[in-house]
């Protein structure tokens, strides 16, 4: 496998460990502060985010600023050799700024303005806002960029939500006139206007989506989709002119988020529009270890899904923003990470490429809503605390590793995540309403390949597609007439590409394409999807595939075979004994349509025989039982190897090749043995 140089991330040449640190809650208690220090210390900690949600400390009143506390801050940090990744505080406003400027509050969908209070809520056109930002965020600049302990700007806080004020409607508008050339007729065909007589002949006529409103039209709604994430997008652009100006050598990230509760990318922002503003890309991850639901290698999957994907859009190392050493507080039931669980979930940020474990928050609040979020201090201010002492386990390893730090992976596998195509899909009043399970579906084809520890790459549609071998593209609805030419090319070029069903529905704005599946498609896959059946919950169906029976639930798109060959048929119903999983030659590649959800044992079976054809390879090679997961990262000399427990019970493993473990330096081959939840990394120089 190719080898790729240590690329860029952050300037630190250290594994970061540490947090969201909040002084400014504890600013009455100077002896609180001084514990911090030797705390710090204590627990490995070399890294602290500050500021996030201090603006009322840093301005409490309209232009009156208090930077001496944080002056302190910074030198208490640097007089222990830590870093600061200063952040700007626009995640949360101080009260008197929307009492004297209500327009920083967001009016909501039911154009209901919002009162003062929680956080993240800020219109983000508000020229108010805007201007007030940058006011501090510049000041911030002048007064810290030199500050030898500055390494990152941490650009606000969890970017979401949206806004539906007269200000953001106008920007709406503009944003759309740009869009379609000033040409009104262009927004009404690409929204199908005449639909329930929704044509306009005025562009003040238009509105964001609203519930007590407009929110059938789907091409609207996914052009709203976007202004929003373009929208969010200027504002951190605004929050950044005085920062670039004045640090133009101090890299910028802010932190992304995922879907926690189902474990998938976050749904409300393109991040791969967002990545592109970025140095590097930083991630909030929460996964509800312990649940009652799934396995934990099951979430663990998840996991490594999600960061293949933040890893992917910049095809950089990462950094873990925010993870938290035991329990969250906002999960129907907050679970203590088991003994051992910590340092394992923190292993496994850095084996899919993370260069960081930060935690929120480094120390728990008193009161208020995070009081019971867990913290790398507790309430008993203890370093004997059993979570702070995983912690410092944690902390320690990392010291370790720091040669890891840089390093970066390749992937001979793509799969293809694409927001546009998931909002649509979603709106689609079609197909079932509660079974679209986009992300959850990608995620069940990489599930193979983490399983045997081929490393993947999740892509977005703008990505090179030409490195890989195997690009998978499931249930993509929306493709471009430009996707669609891109997936050719890849395929006429040797590649392989994988389809499902429902894909290639519609166009870029949502319109379905006419004459049937587009030319292009049907002329590489060989075939013509005619029709999707939606299954009832406790529908299903067969699919016979290489003499076997694999279960089918949700979805059954019924083929017409042009020029592919038929691998397997549907069992059950009017289609039976017609095709359901064709193959087709198209010039140097072939091409794959799967045209039912079936079981996660079709696709195990179905993508070995590509994984044997195509000498896909796991980076390492260990031999292992189910739950194992090993994951590598690479420079120009070594492979550093994760191996990983995520089972309740040991594991033996075998080494196929000798390795020296990087944290008690021993030399390993052959049989090993892992304990529930235990990870060993390893080298191979
Ligand atoms: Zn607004």
């Amino acid at each position: 496998m190719l080898k790729r140089s240590k690329s860029y991330t952050t300037n630190a040449k250290f594994m970061l460990h540490g947090g969201d640190y909040n002084p400014d809650q504890w600013l009455d208690r100077p002896d609180i502060l001084i514990d911090d220090i030797e705390l710090m210390k204590l627990s490995h900690s070399n890294t602290f985010s500050v500021g996030i949600f201090a603006w009322s400390a840093l301005e409490p009143e309209e232009g009156k600023f208090t930077f001496e506390w944080l002056d302190e801050i910074f030198s208490n940090i640097h007089s222990i050799g830590g870093k600061v990744i200063l952040a700007t505080p626009s995640g949360a406003r101080p009260a008197w700024m929307s009492q004297k400027y209500p327009e920083v509050l967001r009016v909501n969908g039911s154009r209901v303005k919002q009162l003062h209070g929680a956080r993240h809520n800020h219109c983000f056109t508000s020229p108010v806002y805007r201007e007030k930002t940058q006011i501090i965020n510049r000041l911030l600049a002048e007064r810290y960029g030199d500050h030898p302990a500055l390494l990152m700007w941490h650009i606000s806080n969890e970017y979401g939500g949206e806004c539906h004020c007269d200000h953001c409607q106008n920007a709406f508008r503009g944003w759309l006139k740009e869009k379609y050339n000033h040409d009104l007729k262009s927004l009404n065909d690409a929204w199908w206007g005449p639909f329930w007589s929704h044509t306009f002949n005025d562009w003040s006529q238009i509105e964001s989506p609203s519930p007590i409103g407009e929110n059938a039209v789907h091409g609207l709604n996914l052009d709203w989709r976007r202004f929003v994430t373009d929208q969010t997008i200027s504002f951190f652009e605004n929050e950044i002119v005085p920062i670039k100006e004045i640090t133009p050598d101090i890299p910028i990230t802010t932190n992304f988020m995922a879907d926690t509760f189902d474990l998938i990318p976050f749904q409300g922002l393109d991040y791969s529009k967002f990545a592109k503003h970025l140095d590097v890309i930083s991630w909030d991850a929460y996964p509800a270890w312990h649940n009652d639901l799934e396995s934990t290698a099951d979430l663990a999957m998840k996991v490594g899904f999600i960061n293949d994907l933040y890893r992917s859009l910049k095809q950089q190392p990462f950094l873990l923003m925010e993870s938290t050493p035991s329990a969250v507080n906002w999960h129907e039931v907050n679970k203590a990470k088991r003994p051992g669980m910590h340092l394992l979930s923190s292993m496994q940020m850095l084996a899919h490429g993370s260069d960081s474990v930060l935690y929120f928050q480094w120390r728990k609040s008193r009161g208020s809503s995070e009081k019971f979020h867990g913290a790398v201090v507790d309430h008993d201010n203890s370093p004997e605390n059993r979570v702070f002492k995983e912690v410092a386990k944690v902390g320690e390893t990392l010291e370790k590793l720091s040669d890891v730090v840089g390093t970066n992976r390749t992937s001979d596998v793509g799969i293809l995540y694409d927001w546009d195509s998931n909002w649509a899909i979603n709106d689609a009043q079609g197909y079932g309403l509660k079974t679209k399970r986009y992300p959850q579906t990608l995620q069940q084809h990489y599930r193979t390949f983490w399983e045997q520890d081929i490393p993947v790459d999740v892509i977005t549609k703008e990505q090179d597609f030409s490195s890989y071998k195997l690009l998978i593209v499931p249930m993509l609805y929306l493709m471009s007439e430009e996707t669609i030419a891109r997936l050719k090319d890849f395929v006429a070029n040797g590649g392989r590409l994988v389809t499902t069903y429902i894909s290639g529905i519609v166009n870029e704005h949502d319109l379905t394409y006419l004459g049937g599946w587009h030319k292009d498609l049907q002329e590489v896959f060989g075939i013509h999807p005619v029709e999707t059946d939606t299954y009832y919950p406790n529908d299903k169906n067969y699919v016979t595939y290489k003499n076997q029976s694999y279960e089918l639930k949700d979805y059954a798109t019924v083929i017409d075979v042009h020029t592919a060959t038929t691998e397997g048929v549907y069992v059950e119903d009017f289609y039976a004994n017609t095709p359901a999983v064709t193959s087709h030659v198209y010039e140097q590649g072939k091409a794959y349509y799967i045209g039912g959800r079936l079981e996660d044992q079709f696709h195990r079976d179905f993508y070995r025989e590509l994984i044997q054809e195509l000498g896909l390879e796991p980076a390492f090679r260990v031999k292992h039982g189910k739950g194992v997961s090993v994951q590598v990262r690479q420079d120009q000399e070594n492979d550093y190897i994760f191996i990983m427990n995520f089972t309740e019970e040991q594991q033996n493993v075998t080494l196929e090749s000798s390795v020296t473990d990087l944290i008690t330096g021993e030399e390993l081959s052959g049989d090993l043995t892992l304990e529930k939840y235990e990870a060993r990394i390893v080298v191979q120089r």
